[in-house]
């Protein structure tokens, strides 16, 4: 377990896509539990692997619903609803804004045991977090769909 370094705007890597994992090994479970460390030393919600530095398809939420979730390339199937509400990342820590956002996903992931989960939310943060921490997988970053900064 280890805290690591996070990537901040500017860095080019938050900028690309990440791969898909095929293997579920020691190392894909040792990333996970170091990003959750980083999550929490940080104060955050969320955190995607590019945030520190690999492009891996891997996420990790708490969102405070006592569930602290590892997820191995997660997929959102569905979405419904919309909201616009407040939004910031660990990566542009100078920055928050307003965000468009479904209110509801269902998300497909495999978790560290190597199931498939489908994770039906019913929470509009956990919705939200989870569309934020994916779009990183593709590159996206939250102040690329801002409609007002605060
Ligand atoms: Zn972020």
């Amino acid at each position: 377990m280890a805290i690591r370094k996070l990537r901040l705007e500017g860095d080019e890597i938050l900028r690309k896509k990440s791969r898909e994992v095929t293997v579920i090994d020691d190392k894909i479970k040792m990333i996970l539990n170091d990003m959750v460390d980083t999550m929490y030393k940080n104060d955050g919600v969320g955190l995607a692997a590019p945030q520190i530095g690999l492009l891996k398809r891997l996420v990790v939420i708490d969102v405070g619903d006592e569930h602290v979730y590892k997820m191995i390339n997660p997929k959102i199937t569905a979405s419904s609803g919309k909201e616009l509400d407040q939004e910031g990342c660990l990566s542009v820590p100078e920055i928050k804004g307003d965000v468009l956002r479904p209110t509801n996903v269902t998300c497909v992931y495999t978790n560290e045991n190597g199931e498939e989960i489908t994770l039906q939310t019913e929470d509009h943060l956990l919705a939200r977090c989870i569309c934020h921490e994916l779009d990183h997988l593709e590159g996206t970053l939250f102040i690329d769909k801002m409609k007002k900064q605060i």
